[in-house]
């Protein structure tokens, strides 16, 4: 019998919910021996985008999205991932409510901008630099940054099948998670899933 396909993204997060998933312990084991990790971006597995768009659709049978929808890129990963997953978890409160990064949406970019590069005590940034959204990489291969968007949870821009809360979730949440999706019993659709349930 094959394994059941995992898939996991971080999109406007901080990486808090990864240390989340290890956080598990021993039982990390137990899930990566019961699962097929098809792609986790950006981090883990040597899969990249390209492979995880030519996969059919719904043929992963989960995917774990963490952190907020803040770029072009998490958007469009989003809707690749919901067209790719039977059951789609927003992991953690970013993902699911907007979480901490959501406060972005307080400030404009350009004030975001200048407090991360210009106007701190420990910035030494006399001209003024700021990160360029298009640059050309070995003379060749022009690359552009995704666009920067306002930050929202991911069931603003996708249907999402369960909330994992959190930040990051407790641990007894994941191991309640896993152990929900490993044995197919699952609660309702649209349910927070917590530990015990
Ligand atoms: Fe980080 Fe918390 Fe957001 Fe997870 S929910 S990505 S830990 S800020």
């Amino acid at each position: 019998m094959s394994k059941p396909k995992l898939a996991y993204y971080l999109a406007g997060g901080c990486g808090g919910c990864d240390i989340a998933v290890v956080d598990i312990s021993e039982m990390l084991v137990d899930v990566a021996l019961a699962v097929d990790i098809v792609f986790w971006a950006p981090t883990v597995a040597d899969v990249k985008y390209k492979d995880l768009e030519a996969m059919p659709d719904g043929s992963i049978d989960v995917g774990l999205f963490t952190g907020n929808v803040r770029n072009s890129e998490h958007e469009h990963i989003a809707k690749v991932l919901r067209n790719k997953c039977k059951v789609l978890i927003a992991f953690g409160i970013c993902a699911a409510c907007g979480g901490i990064k959501g406060l972005v949406n307080l400030h404009t970019t350009d004030e975001l901008l200048d407090k991360a590069y210009v106007n701190t005590f420990s910035t030494d940034n006399p001209n003024k630099e700021l990160p360029q959204t298009t640059c050309v990489v070995d003379g060749k291969y022009e690359l552009t940054l995704p666009t920067l968007m306002y930050a929202r949870p991911l069931d603003e821009v996708v249907k999402v099948d369960y909330y994992i809360g959190g930040c990051p979730p407790h641990y007894e949440h994941v191991k309640a998670a896993f152990t929900a999706l490993l044995s197919g019993q699952l609660p309702p659709p649209g349910s927070w899933i917590t530990m015990g349930k």
